[in-house]
């Protein structure tokens, strides 16, 4: 006969697998759903300020999306005019336009390359048009940007450009924002969404080393890599990307 005190043990045994279990469970659906960009979409258009920034913001989620059969496209909003000291805007761009045609290379994406200035972006009716209209002749159905709120300001012209064209769009793509050196750049950014970028960060650092003007293998590691490993700790592995997803939830008598 069991006494009382075994039996006590037996049921608080039995619980704490139980609960374990349930703990686990959660964490697998919790981990399940914050991962619904891969798989999911057929066309995606990553727009980013500068070459180098669609890399470094989702350049492992642009390969796992074309793992899955996703077109991707990689758009340059300016070719980095104002970014390698001492050339021209002319020269400079000429070096940086041919370093993102060798990263989309690598990454095998298509690049599509806009006409704004580094560091001059504008904000004006035809500026707007320009962003709905390459929009709409990609016909994505999910888009990747700058979260709003950084210290750049091309990275924010960029994102309020894109914001525009998808609430003019009527949200016909899904519209995420991601992150580029956090902290010094982007800000107050807390994800949503993880992408686990184990499989293809080699790639991605790959492409973004095609960016030779923007600095050594140390840049990279110092003003990147670091980002990625901070989120793969909170995605519970050792690379990852992370996003915010923008979702609209007014009814249609307001959306206008
Ligand atoms: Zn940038």
């Amino acid at each position: 006969m069991k006494s009382a005190l075994l039996e006590n043990n037996i049921h608080f045994y039995n619980m704490k697998r139980l609960f374990t279990l349930l703990l686990l469970m959660m964490a697998a659906v919790a981990l399940d759903a914050q991962e619904p960009i891969i798989g999911k979409y057929k066309k995606a258009l990553v727009i980013g300020a500068h070459p180098d920034d669609p890399e470094s913001m989702c350049g492992g989620t642009m390969l796992k999306l074309k793992e899955q059969g996703c077109e991707v496209v990689c758009v340059y909003f300016t070719s980095g005019e104002g970014g390698i000291p001492g050339k021209t805007h002319e020269e400079a761009a000429a070096i940086r336009r041919q370093e993102a045609l060798n990263a989309c290379e690598v990454m095998g994406v298509r690049a599509v390359f806009m006409t704004q200035i580094d560091g001059d972006s504008q904000i004006n009716k035809e500026r707007y048009k320009e962003m709905k209209d390459l929009i709409d002749m990609e016909k994505p159905d999910m888009v990747i940007t700058h979260w709003p709120i950084d210290a750049h300001r091309d990275h924010r012209v960029c994102s309020v450009l894109v914001y525009d064209a998808w609430r003019l769009s009527k949200h016909s793509f899904d519209l995420y924002y991601g992150e580029v050196m956090t902290g010094m750049q982007t800000q107050m950014f807390t994800p949503t969404v993880y992408v686990n970028i184990d499989s293809t960060v080699e790639l991605k650092r790959k492409a973004y080393l095609c960016h030779e003007s923007q600095g050594t293998a140390a840049n990279i590691e110092k003003w990147h890599e670091v980002i990625g490993r901070m989120r793969g700790h909170e995605f519970h592995c050792t690379h990852a990307e992370a996003f915010v997803k923008h979702v609209w939830r007014s009814s249609d008598m307001l959306d206008r």
